[in-house]
């Protein structure tokens, strides 16, 4: 992909969280911002018909519906409901005592001290994921799953199927409605990054389209921070530099920006503009994963050897397990820790062979858990495995203990199938079930 613009929706980069310096650069105020009525928008000639449905509200409507009983009543999702966690969905009640995604759980329950404060339940969300893209499916073949709540439909040949872009919208909302319960919002654009700003402009349950002809009313007159893709950094940086709306980011030459920004520069002012070239990429064509890791917070900061090794433990079986369930194996285990005053330091270790047995995973990760300095009580510690390769890639098996790892793997394939079929905690190792944290 050599048109940077072809990757502004792709996950995998982040705007945000790139480090921009400003230091000694002259502002955007000298690159003579026109009026927005100047601005003649032009069909690009790789527009496309592309739906991005949002649902609102996700975790916590996924709740509501499975308990009648909460349908009035603010609700907030958590990782678990213990006092260091955060809330990862409030339904719109909730949402109006000023708890959002993101609020520290003491806070939240001062904000809404009446609220139902639920733990989470990702098997439940992961199922009725996979049941939202099913009936997305059955409107287009090209669909992407964007996250868990999110997935973008190529409708280009298939509107007409349905009676044209809004009729087809309205059905796939009204499936939703009726299969899962659920309200969600549908943005109907040229592109993935208009049809994405739309889905944001009625929410909850909107329909909302935005052509090239709304851009100068419609989206030219948001504030920079709804362009998507922004942090909240750049956005200030933005706004210090005079480029309030999205309109006036579209003003400013490339060269500018570039100047600015660097190579995000221009991807900037091509967004700016709803350019957006960036194809749907169904679930068959998403590249591998590069590694795949798990992380977990402490309920209490610690400096327990034993209970580290048992969160850890946790930990190595969660990606081992995500590892096999991908076909992979891999040869880097990369340990991450997070001491009380949020220091973090990351160590690696590239063994000879790819693992994905639990407990090779976790023989790695606690050799070098062992070496990490612990002066400091921990609050958070990570594990990934990376320069992975498929399962199938022939193995280096040490002669002498063949016989012991074909015992090992033929007993992780039936904890692997008791998993599959009974979900994720139907198995445990032993010392989990004694450690009183939820990983
Ligand atoms: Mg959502």
């Amino acid at each position: 992909m050599n048109n940077p613009s072809r990757t502004f929706l792709d996950r995998r980069f982040t705007l945000g969280r790139r480090a921009v310096s400003l230091a000694g650069v002259a502002t955007c105020e000298d690159a003579a911002l026109a009026p927005l009525s100047s601005f003649a928008p032009a069909r690009d000639p790789a527009d496309r018909i592309i739906l991005h449905v949002d649902m609102d509200a996700f975790f916590a409507s996924v709740e509501q519906r499975c308990a009648p009983g909460l349908d009035d009543k603010p609700v907030m999702v958590c990782g678990n409901t213990q006092a260091r966690s955060v809330v990862a969905a409030a339904n719109y009640l909730a949402r109006e005592y000023g708890v959002k995604a993101g609020t520290p759980i003491t806070t939240a329950r001062r904000l809404c001290p009446h609220g139902v404060f639920l733990t989470g339940n990702p098997e439940k969300y992961v199922y009725t994921c996979i049941r939202l893209n099913d009936i997305c499916r059955t409107f287009s073949p090209r669909v992407e799953s964007f996250s868990i709540d999110e997935s973008f439909l190529d409708i280009t040949t298939t509107a007409h199927l349905f009676g044209g872009p809004i009729e087809t919208a309205q059905a796939l909302k009204a499936r939703i409605r009726t299969e899962l319960g659920l309200a969600c919002s549908v943005g109907i654009g040229p592109n993935k990054l208009l049809a994405k700003t739309a889905s944001k402009l009625e929410k909850p349950d909107g329909l909302t389209r935005l052509t090239r002809a709304d851009i100068p009313t419609r989206y030219h007159t948001l504030p920079i921070a709804k362009l998507y893709g922004i942090g909240a950094q750049t956005a200030k940086k933005l706004e210090a530099l005079g480029v309030r709306t999205i309109g006036h980011l579209a003003q400013v030459p490339h060269a500018t920006l570039k100047r600015i920004f660097g190579i995000i520069g221009p991807m900037l002012v091509d967004a700016a503009n709803g350019i957006d070239h960036s194809p749907i990429v169904t679930d068959d064509e998403q590249p591998d994963p590069k590694s795949v890791g798990n992380g977990y917070t402490l309920h209490a900061d610690t400096r327990d050897t034993r209970k580290l090794l048992t969160v850890l433990l946790g930990l190595c079986s969660k990606v081992g397990r995500r590892l096999r369930k991908g076909g992979h194996a891999g040869r880097t285990v990369t340990l991450v820790v997070r001491y009380a005053n949020y220091t973090t330091i990351s160590r690696a270790h590239t063994l000879e062979a790819p693992i994905a047995l639990d407990r090779d995973i976790f023989h790695a990760a606690a050799a070098i858990f062992d070496r990490v300095r612990r002066h400091m009580a921990i609050r958070y510690l990570g594990v990934s495995i990376s320069k992975l390769v498929p399962t199938e890639a022939p193995r280096q098996l040490s002669l002498f203990d063949a016989q012991a790892r074909t015992q090992l793997q033929a007993a992780t394939r039936s904890a692997d199938a008791i998993r599959d079929r009974y979900g994720e905690h139907a198995l445990i190792p032993g010392r989990l079930v004694r450690c009183k944290e939820d990983i």
